[in-house]
């Protein structure tokens, strides 16, 4: 028999190797082997097997890695079709779907001595009493790790060896699974009476196996809830489920919440956690209780999508419309999309829940490819804060210093909820260099004539561009906006940093605390700031979009939004998107004890569309306004888009490289008549880590087709050295 193996190293391109008649048996698809390849000992992953080869004097397997094959079927063939669609090496997409640490030579498991009692318990009148003691805590326990032993008694390993010797007792080494949530107390929980919207909820997505669902629920009108129910009703079909919420969002509470609920009851089962913060051994030890069937629910962030569970009843990715679900570098997959197409592949039912979906979920509800299941309101019946747009322009003309930080309403808004002995956040999305040129005067913004984009600020070349279809011209001195024509004119930018300081300043009595990606050193250092602002330790607490998510403070009762225009003129066609969806999650911070919330929203573009709609928390008010814009100019969702670029040390010779691309692309265009081909164009950051970045991106009805031709025609590029190419499909990050 001869199996067919894909290697680790990035070859694109899979070879044959001999089964020799020791692993009989052992090598099916999705083992892990090991195999000579050059004068290389390389790990690899058959792929399939076949009773002969095309190519003679096949090397053998040296060695089957594991007890089980650890890739299955159903999981190879999603990272086939990842390669397919995302353009990217076969190896790289299999590599991706097992966590490091299981893709180990040596197994992780971690060996620990264990303490049993023999039988017969002959001897025992020979001990002394304590040695007496020690060996009645073995017995009722059967068998106990050592270090466990030794701390329940208080006694030293010399004591226990003397009742080894005796041949009382038996020390051996034992597997001991690492259980990350060990010391969490958890208290189980049933399931809740649903009210008529959830119930209406639950039922439909019960009714049909295998469809798609958006969960669209306001925060804090139970999704959760529904999630779990769900969940239970794949587990008494005999399945298991997915749960995929984004990596910041998987607090110890949320995995909680589904242990307390499955941990016991007759539904039992073991609820396994991938994530970035388990330790390797954890992490190894989560996936095989997944692999092994023990747990069948499984939830984590992204990669979690490619959890063994088999067989699938049941995917739920909870806020849907977070971009942390794409993967930013190769396989540039976006999870949501993964686990629709697995759902379809599994026939499983994948449930889609958020209180902003994003626009590509909404649209497919639209053309009647998810069903749309909808919580309106909270379960505690709280309204939804009161939410005050204050215009900056009118606070600037009563100063005659640069644009104040603070309106005298916020100032008086904070002040009086201290007074309360309440708590405040204070939000601002400041994104690193993504700054754009604005006027403090008359809230002009340098916008793209071919694109109604903001213009992006280089401020190398002193110019404005668009890096969507190229455009640039040169930075103005004086606001171009005839009326206005201010000196003032400039590059906006403020950081949470400086808040933080005017802040102090502003309350000195007040316990201020950042949290922001600079604030935080250490691992655990989001937990903390976290649990002193529950422990009412931090009066005000300002931060990014790092506190916009899911958290739960009851004494919170004013929300403030700094600027909300920092996202609003990013060069990105989804900055209204973002914006909107911001603001909502933001605003939903407010109030959820039993006083009521307030947000107070200071912006220089108080009608802008994205921030008027999420005042009134009208979502279905800015799909259809945004839809226009995107149909208008065909952006996603009504095309899909690829993102292309170029980087290379040499300035001229990247950009020498995307015009060659450009041209490639337009040969590949006469198949493709509707394709869509913007650019070349510096990237908004032209120059990242020394590289500098040039882009084309392409738009077109479907993208399948094109992006199996892409990857094609990447192959037979010929590049300079020093210049590579990226293909983003479905691009989140256009920078
Ligand atoms: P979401 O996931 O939509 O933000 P949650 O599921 O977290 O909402 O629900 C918010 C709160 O309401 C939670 O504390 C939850 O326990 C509670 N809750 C949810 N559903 C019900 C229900 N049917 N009856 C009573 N309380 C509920
Ligand atoms: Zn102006
Ligand atoms: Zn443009």
């Amino acid at each position: 028999m001869v199996a067919r193996v894909t290697l680790e190293i990035a070859l694109r391109k899979e070879f044959d190797y001999l089964i020799p008649p020791e692993l009989a048996g052992r090598v099916e698809v999705g083992t892990r082997v090991k195999v000579s390849f050059g004068r290389r000992l390389v790990l690899g992953c058959v792929t399939a097997l076949a009773e002969s080869s095309k190519h003679d004097a096949l090397k053998p397997i040296l060695k089957v890695i594991g007890a089980q094959s650890l890739v299955t079927p159903r999981v190879l063939e999603l990272a086939r079709w990842m390669a397919d669609y995302y353009c990217c090496a076969p190896e790289t997409a299999l590599k991706s779907v097992l966590p490091d640490a299981v893709r180990k030579e040596k197994e992780g498991w971690r060996e620990r001595l264990f303490v049993r009692v023999r039988s017969g318990g002959d001897g025992i009148d020979s001990l002394t009493k304590r040695q007496t003691e020690i060996y009645h805590v073995i017995e009722e326990n059967r068998s106990i790790a050592l270090q466990e032993l030794l701390r329940l008694t208080g006694t030293t390993t010399q004591t226990v060896r003397k009742l080894e010797d005796k041949n009382l007792i038996e020390i051996a080494p034992q597997i001991s699974e690492r259980d990350p949530y060990a010391n969490e107390q958890i208290v189980p929980t049933k399931p809740l009476t649903l009210n008529t919207e959830q119930a209406t909820a639950l039922e439909t997505i019960n009714a049909e196996s295998g469809d798609f669902f958006l969960l669209y629920g306001v925060t804090g009108s139970g999704k959760t809830e529904v999630y779990l129910q769900a969940i239970a009703r794949a587990l008494e079909e005999g399945k298991g489920a997915i749960v995929l919420v984004p990596e910041i969002s998987l607090t110890p509470q949320t995995v909680e919440r589904f242990k307390a609920r499955f941990n016991s009851g007759p539904l039992q089962t073991l609820v396994a956690v991938l994530h970035s913060h388990l330790s390797t051994g954890e992490r190894h030890d989560e996936w095989h209780k997944i692999r092994q069937g023990r747990a069948k629910i499984v939830i984590g962030a992204r990669s979690a999508i490619f959890a063994p569970v088999e067989p699938l009843g049941l995917i739920i990715v909870d806020e849907e419309h977070e971009n942390s679900y794409k993967q930013e570098e190769s396989p540039r997959y976006h999870a949501r999309d993964v686990a629709v197409v697995r759902g379809q592949r599994e026939n499983a039912t994948v449930v889609l829940g958020s209180a902003t979906p994003s626009l590509e979920s909404y649209h497919n509800v639209r053309r009647g490819k998810y069903t749309l299941l909808e919580l309106p309101h909270r379960v505690d019946d709280k309204q939804m804060p009161l939410v005050r747009v204050l215009d900056m322009r009118v606070e600037k003309s009563k100063g005659d210093k640069g644009p104040p930080i603070f309106s005298q309403r916020l100032k008086d808004a904070i002040h009086h909820r201290l007074e309360q002995n309440e708590q405040v956040i204070l939000f601002l999305n400041r994104r690193g260099f993504a700054t754009s040129m604005q006027c403090p005067d008359c809230g002009f913004v340098a916008e793209c004539p071919n694109c109604s984009l903001s213009l992006t600020y280089h401020r190398r070349e002193q110019a404005l561009r668009c890096h969507i279809c190229g455009h640039g011209s040169r930075a103005p001195r004086r606001c171009p906006n005839e009326k206005c024509g201010s000196p003032k004119i400039r590059f906006h930018g403020l950081g949470t940093q400086k808040v933080e300081d005017v802040l102090c300043k502003l309350f000195p009595k007040a316990n201020v605390c950042r949290m922001d990606s600079d604030a935080l050193k250490r691992k655990d250092d989001y937990r903390r700031i976290l649990g002193d602002f529950k422990r009412g330790k931090i009066d005000i607490l300002v931060g990014t979009q790092m506190i916009a998510k899911g958290l739960h403070f009851p004494r919170v009762t004013l929300v403030g939004i700094v600027y909300a225009d920092t996202g609003l003129h990013l060069a990105d066609f989804r900055a209204g998107e973002r914006t909107f969806q911001l603001l909502t999650q933001v605003a939903g911070r407010a109030g959820r004890g039993d006083v009521e919330g307030e947000v107070v929203v200071q912006t220089f573009s108080p009608v802008h569309p994205a921030i008027q709609f999420a005042r009134r928390h009208d979502f279905e008010g800015f799909f259809e306004a945004e839809m226009e814009f995107r149909e208008q100019l065909r952006y996603p969702p009504f095309t899909r888009a690829a993102l292309l670029t170029l980087r290379g040390r040499n300035e001229d010779k990247v950009k020498f490289s995307a015009d060659h691309l450009k041209r490639e692309l337009e040969k590949l265009a006469t198949d493709f008549p509707e394709l869509i081909i913007a650019g070349p164009a510096p990237a908004p950051l032209l120059r990242a880590e020394n590289f500098y970045r040039y882009q084309i991106m392409l738009r077109l009805g479907q993208m399948s087709a094109l992006s199996r031709r892409l990857a094609a025609m990447a192959a037979a590029l010929t590049l300079p050295d020093d210049v590579t190419l990226t293909i983003d499909i479905d691009p989140v990050n256009l920078f």
